[in-house]
């Protein structure tokens, strides 16, 4: 039987549950910010398969050029037969990214993987050995990144012993002072660890999972002049941000600060899996050969989508679209925050947007921001929570939305917020 009840049972009996899944549907095909599930149900897509798809489902440049390399080839192992697109896209990526001087640019397949890579990059280029991470961070599920992220639940719990050498200290956005994180940063040289042992400081200059924390200026411009100051290595990670999300194409350009090193994935191959590093060159040269790779990093099809990806982010001026998409709702929340107390805040960096949900008492409501959430799926618009208490719900539209479907979005939303708060 091929309905979403059936596949749901069958779902559940055949895959663990440690691989937790939102929807009780199934998707069947998808065009642009839109999809359909197996039973004909249409969905408008305020997710964007958790922020991979900035030029939307199946872009037909994006299609044409995975469909093209598909006719030629689609697997050789870069490390064994290289190709030129791998060397053409790290050219392009070395050209726009906002690193000093020099960049070069090394592919493998997911976040995860990149952020693995950086910490290798940076341990090895620096002969160090400790890594400084914060609070609410994430950095992905493999061991290390699983490490380094800064939430317990459910990402940690179970999984230990971790590495170790890995230290935590407050994130200093909207909800905290840099004065907190100075102090943590000052107790940790003076209790665990001396500045001339750590290998690298890795942030994130929005947090993502952590609830679309945007840090603060002042904080970036400090971690900078503490990194310079004892050699440590800045490793800014671009997963989520990246690929004009922030109405840049990296967040990063938004700060006037440059990392030593950034990690991208997601929204760069338009659904394909690929991720990257890149960095200063003498950083990224740390590692001698054989050091990096992986059978699948950097694939011929993902390379394909990512070209793709860059040309169109061009041509259709994707960074400018998410500021302008951005501030249509960041005023459109601030407009339904008069109307409802239940929303504490409205925040974000160009299109990477999120509203933060209270109860009367203005502590974190995880069920108020499920009712939302639920109204508005009901009502055929997918959207996504995040934050440390779950109170937070975070938009991800593809940047190439029509006016009109992400109009039909907002008047979702409201009719959700009405429903589930007013
Ligand atoms: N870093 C950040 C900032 C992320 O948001 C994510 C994924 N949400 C990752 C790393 C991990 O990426 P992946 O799931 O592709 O391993």
């Amino acid at each position: 039987e091929h309905t979403n009840a059936a596949w749901h049972a069958r779902r559940q009996a055949a895959t663990p549950r440690g691989v937790g899944v939102f929807g009780d549907f199934f998707i069947d095909r998808a065009k642009n910010a839109e999809f359909w599930d197996i039973e004909g149900r249409h969905f408008i897509d305020f997710a964007g398969g958790i922020a991979v798809l900035n030029t939307g489902h199946v872009h037909p440049k994006v299609q044409a050029a995975i469909t093209a390399q598909l006719q030629r080839f689609t697997h050789s192992c870069y490390q064994v037969v290289p190709y030129t697109e791998y060397v053409t896209l790290a050219e392009r990526i070395n050209a726009i990214v906002p690193i000093e001087g020099p960049a070069k640019t090394a592919f493998f397949s997911t976040g995860a993987e990149a952020v693995e890579n950086a910490i290798k990059i940076a341990r090895s280029s620096t002969g160090r050995s400790g890594v400084i991470a914060f609070g609410a961070a994430f950095h992905g599920r493999s061991l290390f990144a699983v490490s380094l992220t800064g939430k317990v639940q459910p990402y940690k719990a179970g999984f230990g012993p971790f590495p170790p050498e890995i230290y935590h200290v407050p994130f200093p956005c909207h909800c905290s002072s840099l004065e907190d994180t100075k102090k943590a940063m000052e107790q940790l040289f003076k209790c665990d660890i001396e500045p001339s042992r750590v290998a690298a400081i890795i942030f994130e200059p929005v947090q993502g999972e952590g609830g679309f924390n945007p840090i603060q200026q002042a904080a970036v411009q400090w971690l900078r002049q503490l990194c310079d100051q004892h050699g440590i290595l800045l490793i800014a990670d671009e997963v989520q941000t990246g690929f004009a999300r922030t109405g840049k194409m990296f967040a990063m350009e938004h700060y006037g600060v440059k990392p030593d090193l950034i990690t991208m994935a997601k929204s760069m191959a338009g659904g394909t899996t690929l991720s990257a590093v890149s960095g200063r060159q003498a950083v990224m040269d740390g590692p001698a050969p054989g050091g990096l790779g992986g059978t699948y990093a950097g694939h011929p099809l993902a390379i394909a989508a990512a070209h793709a990806v860059l040309d169109v982010m061009a041509e259709e001026r994707l960074p400018e679209r998410a500021q302008v998409l951005g501030d249509r709702l960041v005023a459109h929340l601030r407009a339904a925050q008069g109307r409802y107390s239940r929303i504490a805040d409205v925040r974000g960096l160009g299109a990477m947007v999120a509203c933060e949900f209270v109860d009367g008492q203005g502590h974190p409501d995880a069920d108020a921001t499920k009712r939302v959430q639920m109204a508005a799926l009901r009502r055929g618009l997918l959207l996504l929570t995040c934050g440390v208490y779950g109170n937070v719900i975070r938009f991800l539209f593809p940047l190439t939305i029509e006016d009109h479907v992400f109009d039909k979005g907002l008047k979702i939303l409201d009719e959700a917020l009405t429903e589930a708060l007013g």
